[in-house]
């Protein structure tokens, strides 16, 4: 905040509180705001119904519950100094509240607070990368069961509600998604899990993701649904080349932009430029998109700690799309693979 000039933060729904505090603001009418001055003690301003679930650290913050006939924009309009000129708000805060507090204090000028609080998030502690670590194991776990699992005569939804299922059985306390896109499905990155019935010949792509002691996994691998022809073969050898260059290049001091080039290049070379339609990937830890971001123009360099997906895939309209997927860490050793899944085209059936 010194820095950049920041004289009061202030972070409401999102996973910037939870990360500060341990507390986490539903996203509800009620305001709940946490208010950071550069210079003195932070206020956790709550609803009185909401305060039981504040786990109250008095060194961090102090709690300031308000009533149901008080006003808390007013209550956090005044716990910024009136000597304030900057504030920074949490990316996800309410507009409604943004705008009330802008009423209020409209002399302040105002920034986004994942200028604060981005930078620090990126770059993970040891005990940050175990949780990573154990949540991509929880996954990896998951995608090799697949392998062994029919997918022929089920739907879309029936796979991806039994990954859910899988990921929340082995230590996930939340599923965050589970993308399962069959044949041409696939082709659409995002694809919702329909009620496609999954046939023989389809290839399937399944990306799914959830939250376990606060973070978060996610992966893609794909199945094919009996040997798969040629062409989806040698496709997929041009994804796993593209995917495994894109990891080597994730070296401390490199550029984002450098993986996703490297990733690109490859696709690009076998002719399907233009078919790799999305960046190689995004940071990863209490959200599932975070920065860094892995894309053309951000120059950051990779450091020790930063947590990140290499994701590219191929997306051929109409007929079948592909995508490998693994979670990876920069250190001072190289880039290292928090999935150990195996990356080849499982065949099921
Ligand atoms: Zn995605
Ligand atoms: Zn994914
Ligand atoms: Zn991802």
């Amino acid at each position: 905040m010194d820095e950049l000039h920041v004289d009061t933060l202030l972070l409401s729904v999102g996973a910037d509180l939870p990360w500060l505090t341990g507390y986490e603001a539903m996203p509800l009418e009620r305001l709940t705001m946490l208010v950071v001055p550069r210079e003195a003690t932070a206020t956790l301003v709550v609803a009185r119904l909401e305060a039981p679930r504040v786990r109250e650290e008095p060194e961090v913050f102090s709690l300031r519950a308000w009533e149901e006939t008080e006003d808390p924009v007013g209550i956090v309009a005044g716990l910024i100094p009136s000597s304030a000129r900057t504030v920074a708000v949490g990316d996800q805060t309410w507009a409604r509240f943004v705008l009330e507090l802008q009423r209020e204090r409209p002399a302040l000028q105002w920034h986004r607070g994942a200028e604060i609080t981005a930078p620090l998030r990126m770059v993970k502690d040891a005990a940050e990368i175990d949780a990573l670590a154990s949540a991509a194991h929880a996954v990896d776990e998951v995608a090799v069961a697949m392998r062994e699992r029919p997918f022929a005569g089920r739907t879309e939804a029936e796979v991806s509600r039994e990954i859910i299922e899988r990921m929340l059985a082995l230590g996930h306390e939340r599923a965050n998604f589970a993308i399962v896109a069959a044949g041409p499905n696939g082709a659409s990155p995002h694809h919702d899990a329909g009620d496609r019935r999954i046939a023989e010949g389809d290839v399937v792509l399944c990306d799914f993701g959830g939250t376990m002691a606060g973070y978060c996994s996610d992966i893609t691998r794909m199945y094919a649904v009996g040997e798969p022809v040629g062409e989806v073969r040698d496709t997929y050898a041009v994804l796993m080349e593209a995917q495994e260059r894109a990891v080597q290049a994730a070296q401390v001091g490199v550029a984002c932009a450098e993986v996703d080039r490297v990733a690109r290049s490859v696709i690009a070379a076998a002719g399907f430029g233009d078919r790799f339609i999305h960046r190689t990937g995004h940071g990863i830890g209490v959200d599932a998109h975070e920065d860094p971001y892995l894309v053309a123009g951000n120059d950051l360099p990779l450091q020790p700690g930063h947590a990140f997906s290499v994701e590219p895939g191929i997306y051929l309209p109409n007929r079948f799309g592909l995508r490998l997927e693994d979670i990876v860490v920069a250190t001072a050793d190289g880039p290292e693979r928090l999935n150990h899944a195996p990356r080849d085209l499982a065949v099921v059936g």
